[in-house]
């Protein structure tokens, strides 16, 4: 493919006005349709490609930094008839044409902190993000204002250099990256003074990421396009947002349920009450049913960890403590003395529980969050 510049005649800075000019006087002398004068297919094709290429900002753009748009390989197909693909059957080189400048852009990890609560209801936490932007000042062409890349003298924008070997079968050709350019098959005279000619600059930005309930340490929030942008155009790459949970003084996660430990005085254990604990719903009530054990366990339906992309929460288990009173004043000593004699308590047979009830049974209910 010939330079569309100069297929249509005109300079590399020329205005939209001026292409559109120059392809109309060109089509109209080349049409094959076109009165009078001889017209000339094989030319208005290529007029036509070059317009279609220079008018359009988006694939100009691309075409001034190297590549051709109308080409499927992405890359510049400057009329590089590969030599080897002839020589070898095509594809045996594992390389055509050179290659592009374009990379996605890396993706970026950061860690977020969340507490309980947080973890409870999701929330919407601003972060501070360190990325690479495409370079506002040369909107990632990595040329000085007013240049463009040029095709590389040394392998002729081919981007490969090739060389005759000696070898068993005879002479071979074999193909190299071209060290003038890299590869890219064309270079950049004038970098950028913003970017230094890496068509990025990075800033610190903070985004909104909006943690959902659930989240539990390890957990990774993808955010699509948040990452760094692209090398000359490549796409965006990710952000990814990995969560730290704090522990919590009071409560422990199991999954999406909660679990706590209530201190009652054994006398409150015996006889039932109503107590009031804090939980992250605020307070609420534990009903202490009369008689309830030490190990028990009660549950406050839905006032766990909210599930991560579903409906619904986890549960709260209260973990009943049952306390034995300790240092007892004389009256006291009495008194449950007289009780455990009306209990009759007073001289006791050992009395072992069977393993699947009794305490034993309980802690292992409590540990599995039954
Ligand atoms: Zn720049």
């Amino acid at each position: 493919m010939r330079d569309l510049y100069e297929t249509l005649g005109v300079s590399k800075d020329a205005t939209q006005d001026q292409i559109k000019k120059a392809y109309r006087r060109l089509a109209r002398e080349h049409h094959p349709d076109s009165s009078g004068v001889d017209g000339d297919e094989e030319r208005f094709k290529e007029v036509s490609q070059a317009y279609e290429v220079l008018s359009t900002p988006d694939k100009r753009a691309l075409y001034d930094r190297g590549f051709d748009p109308n080409s499927r390989r992405g890359a510049a197909g400057f009329g590089f008839e590969d030599i080897f693909e002839t020589f070898f059957g095509g594809g045996a080189t594992g390389r055509r044409g050179p290659a592009s400048r374009q990379q996605r852009g890396g993706d970026i990890l950061i860690h977020a902190d969340v507490i309980l609560e947080e973890a409870v209801f999701g929330i919407a936490r601003d972060v501070q993000v360190n990325v690479a932007d495409v370079c506002a000042t040369c909107e990632g062409s990595c040329c000085a204002a007013g240049t463009a890349p040029t095709s590389c003298r040394e392998c002729g924008g081919k981007g490969a250099v090739q060389r005759v070997v000696r070898s068993l079968l005879g002479q071979v050709m074999t193909s190299a990256p071209c060290p003038s350019c890299g590869g890219y098959g064309t270079t950049i005279e004038i970098p950028c003074p913003e970017c230094s000619g890496h068509g990025r600059t990075h800033s610190s930005h903070t985004i909104t990421v909006d943690i959902p309930a659930g989240v539990e340490s390890g957990t990774r929030i993808r955010l699509q396009g948040y990452g760094d942008a692209g090398v000359a155009g490549g796409p965006m790459g990710d952000l990814y947002v990995e969560i730290r949970e704090k522990p919590h003084q009071v409560f422990e996660r199991r999954g999406d349920d909660l679990h706590c430990s209530l201190e009652i005085p054994m006398t409150a254990a015996a006889l039932g009450t109503v107590m009031k604990i804090e939980t992250v719903d605020g307070r609420q009530e534990v009903d202490v049913r009369p008689g309830t054990q030490s190990g028990e366990t009660i549950r406050l339906k839905g006032l766990g960890i909210g599930h991560l992309q579903r409906a619904g929460r986890g549960d709260l288990y209260v973990h009943i403590d049952v306390q034995t009173p300790t240092a007892l004043t004389l009256g006291q000593e009495a008194l449950i003395k007289q009780f455990a004699a009306l209990r009759g308590e007073e001289l006791l047979e050992a009395r072992l529980s069977p393993a699947n009830s009794g305490l034993l049974s309980r802690l292992r209910d409590a540990f599995t969050g039954r």
